[in-house]
């Protein structure tokens, strides 16, 4: 061993934050995924032609320029009816959710949260000094409305709702949304609305109106943008300007700036890409009725089936198929659950396919280690 090797293996090394020890882990893709991706909810197509035709266009010299995101944020405000100072874009929902857990929770806050969920609230959370407080559906998964509104205290600062919801894909209602904004006045409510174009219910209508009220949306998944990275948070402006001084300038970069307007605009790819998958949707569900696989009802663009004790062998043997699914068997109250993104009805016929044949080996590996 060098000295200088030997000299770091006993020196004292800086060490993170405590709650930074502490974080829970989220597992992103790893790569290797050039088969049909059923398991991160993308879009499994593309992007809008337009937007391929913008970046194709982008000069060398516009690249040297900081990005500049206000007269994009005015064009999403627009789109949605709102006020450029009530919409502020950011680095996928992920950095909207991190910046509003920094802007807001505080030692003694608590984050209220309807659980299972998307796992980036806990992740976030975990790393501030506010306690997570957590509500488990039902084996039906529904949205645990009344449990949730009887979980807010004096102490609740943030309410994250992913609605639909994920991995379960059940909805709340918009009333029951606008009750629990009421019920926690000293509270944020975030409703999250990643997967809206699938289920076409929104409250971003009440944006400004609610004044505690802020709403995310991706354009990661409808619109086939996840690799560029692009999210929003809309709220009244009382809230926006915190967020906003918390917000990194340059988060969005300027390729992501330059296509979103053309995304926005190709509302005729969006309606093909958003009508195909629910079309796919009801295919699929009637398919997995067939092989007597339990489901839950989904408003978004994947459903949630139970596999059981074999829910491993099962991802394993669907990716050996060529179709890559999500066990979500480490979410609370989902062991043995497996989510499938849906995709296209030719690719999820493929899925079915593979799903049959996977069935048919996992019931004959049960039958040779019956006892
Ligand atoms: N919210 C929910 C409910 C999600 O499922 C996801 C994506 N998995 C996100 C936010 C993150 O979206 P983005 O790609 O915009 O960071």
């Amino acid at each position: 061993m060098t000295e200088l090797a030997d000299k770091s293996a006993t020196a004292i090394i800086p060490s993170p934050r405590r709650h930074v020890q502490a974080m829970k882990e989220y597992h992103p893709p790893l790569g290797n995924r050039d088969v049909l991706r059923l398991d991160f909810n993308e879009n499994t197509v593309a992007c809008s032609p337009k937007v391929r035709e913008v970046l194709g266009r982008i000069s060398a010299g516009s690249l040297t320029r900081y990005p500049e995101r206000a007269p994009v944020e005015a064009i999403v405000a627009a789109h949605l009816s709102l006020a450029p100072e009530q919409v502020a874009l950011t680095n996928g929902v992920d950095e909207a959710i991190h910046v509003l857990f920094e802007t807001f929770l505080e030692e003694g806050d608590e984050l209220l949260l309807p659980v299972p969920t998307y796992t980036m609230y806990e992740v976030y959370a975990s790393a501030t000094d506010a306690r997570v407080v957590t509500v488990l559906a039902g084996d039906d998964l529904r949205f645990p409305f009344k449990r949730l509104l009887a979980a807010i205290s004096p102490r609740t600062k943030i309410i994250a709702i992913a609605n639909p919801n994920s991995p379960s894909g059940s909805a709340a209602t918009r009333s029951q949304l606008l009750e629990i904004a009421v019920r926690a006045p000293h509270a944020v409510l975030l409703v999250d609305e990643a997967y809206f174009h699938f289920h076409g219910e929104t409250v971003i209508d009440q944006v400004g109106v609610i004044p505690n009220l802020i709403v995310a949306r991706t354009f990661s998944k409808a619109y086939g943008l996840a690799g560029l990275r692009l999210g929003l948070l809309a709220g009244p402006v009382e809230l926006m300007r915190w967020i906003r001084r918390v917000l990194s300038p340059y988060s969005v970069n300027s390729l992501a700036l330059a296509c979103l307007p053309p995304a926005l605009e190709d509302t005729a790819y969006l309606d093909w890409y958003v009508g195909e998958v629910l079309e796919a949707r009801a295919e699929f569900e009637a398919a997995l009725d067939e092989a007597c696989v339990r489901r839950w009802p989904s408003r978004a663009n994947f459903v949630l089936v139970e596999i059981g004790a074999q829910h491993k062998e099962f991802t394993r043997l669907m990716s050996g198929a060529g179709v890559l699914v999500r066990d979500r068997s480490t979410d609370p109250g989902c062991h043995g659950r497996v989510r499938i993104t849906i995709g296209t009805r030719e690719q999820m016929r493929q899925a079915v396919a593979a799903l049959n044949e996977t069935l048919s080996v996992l019931k004959m590996q049960a039958h040779q280690h019956a006892p």
